[in-house]
C-alpha cells in the first residue's frame, strides 16, 4: 500500500495531468448526460439519418466498437497501448485519466452518431411513464452507487491526474468487498443491464443496444475476473466463492465448527498492546492461542500513554485494573492555555464511574504487564523474533507462517499495527490520508511544579502539550512547522520556552521521537477466517489518545465474538458483520473527534488563535458545553466504548 506515498513532478507534468484531468471529467458528464437521454427516449432522436441496411450495419457496428474497444483496453495489450497516450512521461500515472476519457469518448460516438429507426413501438404515459421513470432513475442510482463502492476516483479517472497534481503516486487499491460489492461480484455491469432494460420508450434501436449490450455486460466480467485471480490470487478467488457473480444473493457463509484440527483456535500476528489484550481474554476462556511477534523485544520507546476508563473496564476482565492503577499516574485535570491566557480546565473529576481520571502509563510498562499476564495463562503461546508474512485459508482453517508454512489455527488475527502484512496478505482495501501537521515528542525528567495535571498551551507559532508520567517524568509534545528529521535534543526545550515559558533542562531529556499523523480505514475488518484488530484495521491521530484504547475495545469485542463462535457454536458470519458495524463505527467517531482536536490545537498566526481562544473560552470551557468535555476526553461518549455498551439486540452475544 503507497497510500499518500510522495513523487515528484514537474509544473509542466502536473498541468498537463490537470489538463487530461479536465477533458477527461468533461467527456465523462458529457458521455453520462448523453446517454441518460438517449436511452431514455428509446434512441428514436439522432444527429446522424442513414437508412436501411447501411443504418443496421452503422449501429451494430457503434454497439461492438463499445464492446470490443472496452473489453481491449482492459487487457494486458490495451494498458500497455494507454501508456502511450499520455506525454511527459506520464503514461503509466494518468492511465486511469486516459481510459475514463476513452470510454467516455466510446459511449457519445455511440450515441452522437446513431442512426434511429424513427420507429416507436410502445411509449407509456401517465402513471405508467412515471412509475418506468422511477425505475430508470433508480436504476441510475444503483449504477452511481456501486461505482462509488469501487472506488469514484479509479471509475471517472481522476485518481491518476489528481494523484500527479498532488505530487503523490496513484494508489491501485485492491478490488473492493463492500457496498453493493457485498452481495454481487458485478454491481456495475448488473446496474447498467437494469438501466439497458428500464428506459421506458420501447424502439427497434432499444431493443437491439439492450441486447447487444446485456450479452457484453454478462460475458465481459469473466474476462475481468481472470485478470483479478491474476492480481489478487486466493483473496479474489475466496471472494468469488463468497459472493454470487452478478444476480444480488445472499453471502455464502462461514463455516463456524471445523473438521480438520488446528494447531491453535486463534493466532494472533503482533505482540502490541491490542494483540497481547485479546490474546488474555481468549486464554483466559481457555482458547488455544498463538502470539507472533517479529520483534525479539518488546517496544522500548514510548507510544500510548493515556489509558481511558472504559479500558480500565476492560482491563478489570484480566484482573489487571489495579495493577495498572497501581504503576500510573491519575490525570484528573488538564489545564488550558491560549495566548497570554487561561483558557479552562478540562477536569475529570466529575464523570461518571469509579475511575475519575485518565491513567498516564508508559507502552513498556503496558506491554510487560499485559506480557506477563499472557505468560501466565497456559492455553496461550508467545513466540517472539518471527514475522509472518504468509498466511494461506480454507474454508476451514488458515496456515501462517514465514518463508514455511509453520502453524495452523481457524482464525487469524492481524493486530500488527497500521502498517498490517496481514492486511496486505488479504488484499484489503484501506482508504486514508495524511493531516499536515507534525509534531516532536520526548520524555523529560520533571523538575516543573506542574504536579500530576496535563497542561496543554494553544499559541500563535503552535502547540505544546505536557503529561505526567511516572516516576517523576512529564512527556512534551510540540508542534513543529515541518517533519523534524534527525534534530539533536535541544529543539523540545526550545520550543517549550518560546511558547509555554519553561524551563526544560537538556540534559533531562531521556529520548525523542518526532510524528505526522495519519489516518487510515480498512475497508473490511475481516475476510473469511482472518480478522483485522486495532492499529491494522484503523489509525487515528495520536493527539487525543484514543488509539491504543479503541484498539483494546475492538480486542474485547473481538474476544466474545471468537467465544461465541468457538464455544457456543453461534454462527460466524453475522458476528463478524456485527464486529465491523460496530467497531468501524466507534473507530470512525474517535478518528474523527482526535483530526478535529488536532486541528483546533495547530491553528497558528493571530486571527486564528484569537479566534480559538474565544471559541475555547467562551463556548467550551463556560455554558452547557463545560459538562461534556470530561467524559468527552475520556472516552466516555464514544459508542460501544466497552461490551456492556452494545445492545444486545445487535448481535446476540449473551
Ligand atoms: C506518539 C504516539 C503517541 C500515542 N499515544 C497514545 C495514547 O496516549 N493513548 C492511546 O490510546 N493511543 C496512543 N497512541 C496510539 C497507540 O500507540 C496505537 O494505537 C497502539 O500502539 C496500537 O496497538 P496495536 O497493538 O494495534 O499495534 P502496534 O502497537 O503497532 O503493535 C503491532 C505489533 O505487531 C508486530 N508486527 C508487525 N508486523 C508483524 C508481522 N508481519 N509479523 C509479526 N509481528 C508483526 C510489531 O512488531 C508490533 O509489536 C499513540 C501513538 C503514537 C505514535
Amino acid at each position: 500500500m503507497n497510500e499518500g506515498s510522495t513523487a515528484h513532478y514537474t509544473p509542466a507534468q502536473r498541468y498537463t495531468a490537470l489538463a487530461y484531468g479536465l477533458v477527461s471529467h468533461a467527456l465523462f458528464l458529457a458521455s453520462v448526460v448523453v446517454m441518460f437521454w438517449s436511452l431514455y427516449n428509446g434512441l428514436h432522436m439522432s444527429l446522424v439519418h442513414l437508412h436501411g441496411g447501411t443504418a443496421v450495419l452503422m449501429d451494430v457496428l457503434l454497439v461492438v466498437q463499445f464492446a470490443v474497444g472496452h473489453t481491449l483496453l482492459l487487457s494486458d495489450r490495451g494498458r500497455k497501448f494507454m501508456t502511450r497516450l499520455a506525454p511527459l512521461g506520464l503514461g503509466a500515472a494518468l492511465s486511469t485519466t486516459v481510459f475514463a476519457a476513452l470510454a467516455s469518448l466510446q459511449l457519445l460516438v455511440t450515441f452522437l452518431l446513431w442512426s434511429s429507426s424513427e420507429t416507436v413501438w410502445w411509449m407509456p404515459s401517465g402513471g405508467l411513464k412515471l412509475l418506468l421513470s422511477g425505475l430508470y432513475a433508480l436504476s441510475w442510482i444503483l449504477l452511481a452507487k456501486s461505482m462509488s463502492d469501487a472506488g469514484l476516483d479509479t471509475q471517472i479517472g481522476s485518481l491518476g491526474w489528481r494523484a500527479v497534481w498532488r505530487g503523490e503516486r496513484p494508489n491501485y487499491k485492491p478490488f473492493t468487498r463492500t457496498g453493493m460489492f457485498r452481495h454481487s461480484r458485478q454491481p456495475i455491469y448488473a446496474s447498467f443491464t437494469l438501466i439497458l432494460w428500464s428506459a421506458p420508450v420501447w424502439t427497434p434501436d432499444h431493443l437491439v443496444i439492450a441486447s447487444l449490450w446485456t450479452l457484453y455486460c454478462v460475458l465481459a466480467p469473466v474476462l475481468k475476473e481472470k485478470r483479478y485471480l491474476r492480481w489478487y490470487g486466493a483473496a479474489f478467488a475466496r471472494y468469488q466463492r463468497r459472493v454470487p457473480y452478478w444476480f444480488p444473493g445472499p453471502v455464502r457463509s462461514i463455516k463456524s465448527t471445523t473438521l480438520k484440527p488446528t494447531d491453535y483456535d486463534v493466532a494472533i500476528v503482533g505482540a502490541g498492546p491490542v494483540g497481547l489484550l485479546l490474546a488474555g481474554l481468549l486464554g483466559q476462556r481457555g482458547l488455544r492461542v498463538l502470539v507472533v511477534d517479529k520483534r525479539t523485544e518488546p517496544l522500548i520507546h514510548s507510544q500510548a500513554i493515556g489509558i481511558t476508563p472504559p479500558s480500565l473496564e476492560i482491563l478489570s476482565k484480566l484482573g489487571l485494573e489495579e495493577e495498572f492503577v497501581q504503576q500510573g499516574v491519575k490525570i484528573r485535570d488538564c489545564q488550558v492555555f491560549g495566548h497570554e491566557q487561561k483558557l479552562g480546565c478540562a477536569s475529570f473529576r466529575d464523570i461518571p464511574g469509579a475511575h475519575r481520571y485518565i491513567l498516564s502509563l508508559p507502552q513498556q510498562k503496558t506491554l510487560a504487564t499485559l506480557e506477563s499476564k499472557v505468560a501466565s495463562l497456559p492455553t496461550v503461546t508467545l513466540l517472539r523474533g518471527m514475522e509472518i508474512t504468509r498466511l494461506e485459508q480454507d474454508a476451514e482453517m488458515v496456515s501462517l507462517g514465514g518463508e514455511k508454512i509453520l502453524f495452523t489455527a481457524r482464525w487469524v488475527i492481524g493486530c500488527d499495527g497500521h502498517k498490517s502484512r496481514v492486511r496486505d496478505l488479504i488484499q484489503m482495501r484501506t482508504r486514508g490520508g495524511q493531516y499536515g501537521c507534525h509534531f516532536l515528542m520526548g520524555d523529560f525528567e520533571d523538575h516543573t511544579s506542574l504536579g500530576h495535571e496535563a497542561h496543554l498551551w494553544f499559541t500563535r507559532e503552535g502547540a505544546v502539550e505536557a503529561f505526567p508520567l511516572p516516576d517523576g517524568r512529564r512527556r512534551w509534545i510540540v508542534q513543529t512547522p515541518q517533519p523534524v528529521i534527525g534534530s539533536d535534543h535541544g529543539l523540545i526545550s526550545e520550543l517549550v520556552r518560546q511558547r509555554a515559558g519553561l524551563d526544560l533542562a537538556v540534559h533531562d531529556q531521556l529520548n525523542q521521537s518526532p510524528f505526522s499523523p495519519r489516518w487510515l480505514q480498512a475497508e473490511q475488518y475481516h475476510d473469511g477466517r482472518v480478522i483485522l484488530c486495532g492499529d491494522a484495521a484503523h489509525l487515528m491521530s495520536p493527539i487525543g489518545g484514543q488509539g491504543m484504547n479503541t484498539g483494546w475495545a475492538d480486542a474485547e469485542f473481538l474476544a466474545e465474538v471468537l467465544i461465541a463462535i468457538e464455544q457456543r457454536d453461534q454462527p460466524a458470519l453475522p458476528l463478524l458483520e456485527a464486529y465491523d458495524r460496530c467497531r468501524r463505527c466507534a473507530s470512525t467517531v474517535a478518528t474523527q473527534r482526535a483530526a478535529r482536536g488536532m486541528w483546533l490545537g495547530t491553528r497558528t498566526g493571530v486571527v486564528s488563535s484569537w479566534l480559538r481562544d474565544t471559541f475555547m473560552r467562551e463556548c467550551l470551557f463556560k455554558g452547557p458545553l463545560a459538562k461534556h468535555i470530561g467524559p468527552y476526553f475520556a472516552m466516555l461518549t464514544i459508542p460501544y466504548n466497552t461490551i456492556k455498551s452494545v445492545p444486545e439486540k445487535v448481535f446476540a452475544l449473551r
